[in-house]
């Protein structure tokens, strides 16, 4: 698939939307899924549809046939690629060769150590103070593997990505601090920034479209894919669908149960190519606006 060529010469534009079947999806998806969808048909491109289902304890698998009627529904076309869960020895083997370069090392912190250890403030909350760098392990003790970014840009150097929106950045992982790539409980085993970039890559996607929440995120991907070979795609951070109170529309927060719910609106009998037409032209719901930047716990 990658490297696959339209029939104008130039590379073939590859976009993808990845929901995870744990609730749901409401307008905000909808949005996402359309920008993708549009992207790639407007370049002769294609989308991709992967289901990211590698959260053992909270994906429902049926979910994934709603989300497959909600997209038919609103009058989008995709081709599906294997699901997340599908993938994991590809997480397995990538966290090994990351093992082999000295640059993951075991983590046995909780959240609530991290929180009350950090000394600092990332993008994603408070930032890893690095406390089991070196530290001795019990073998088969249950651990976390935290990439060692600072030993990891020693190796690639400095790095920048293409935002088509935003222009080239540079790469700047360290604010996050040393990340979570393998988790410590065995049914979700990779993170979502490990799992993410692997997948991106295996399925030839050229344009990561996604949501301005997920920007600072690219930075640490970009740094994956230098330390894995990978290809660096460019990406493309869209607003978001924010509520009345300036918070991204969230699954947790029940977006989908306040009218705002994808299936439920199918079911209602609402007709989804119109619903699509509103959403490219910016008309939302009432309480229902676009937004540009967020913070991390908004
Ligand atoms: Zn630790």
């Amino acid at each position: 698939m990658a490297g696959t060529r339209s029939p104008y010469g130039t590379p073939m534009i590859v976009t993808r939307f990845a929901p995870s079947p744990n609730g749901s999806l409401h307008l905000g998806h909808a949005f996402s899924a359309i920008v993708a969808h549009d992207l790639a048909k407007e370049r002769g491109g294609r989308c991709l549809l992967r289901i990211e289902d590698i959260d053992g304890v909270r994906s429902r698998p049926e979910l994934a046939a709603e989300f497959r009627a909600d997209l038919a529904w609103l009058g989008l076309e995709w081709e599906e690629v294997p699901a997340q869960s599908a993938r994991v020895a590809a997480y397995e083997g990538a966290a090994e060769r990351l093992r082999a370069m000295g640059l993951l090392y075991p983590c046995r912190c909780t959240r609530q150590a991290v929180r009350d250890e950090a000394t600092a403030k990332g993008p994603d909350g408070p930032v890893y103070p690095g406390t089991c760098k070196g530290a001795a392990f019990a073998p088969g003790e249950t651990v976390a593997w935290r990439l060692d970014v600072a030993g990891a840009l020693r190796r690639t150097g400095p790095l920048t990505w293409p935002d088509e929106r935003a222009g080239e950045q540079p790469a700047r992982p360290e604010l996050h601090g040393d990340v979570v790539l393998v988790r410590k409980d065995a049914e979700t085993p990779a993170s979502y920034h490990l799992a993410v970039t692997l997948d991106d890559a295996a399925d030839g996607v050229t344009l990561v479209t996604r949501g301005i929440d997920l920007f600072s995120a690219t930075h640490v991907h970009r740094l994956l894919q230098a330390l894995l070979g990978l290809p660096v795609p460019t990406w493309h951070h869209h607003p978001l669908l924010l509520d009345e109170n300036g918070a991204k529309l969230a699954k947790r927060r029940g977006s989908a149960g306040r009218g705002f719910g994808l299936a439920d609106r199918r079911k209602a009998g609402e007709d989804g190519r119109v619903l699509a037409a509103a959403l490219r032209a910016h008309r939302f719901p009432a309480g229902i606006t676009l937004g540009e930047s967020l913070s991390a716990d908004s």
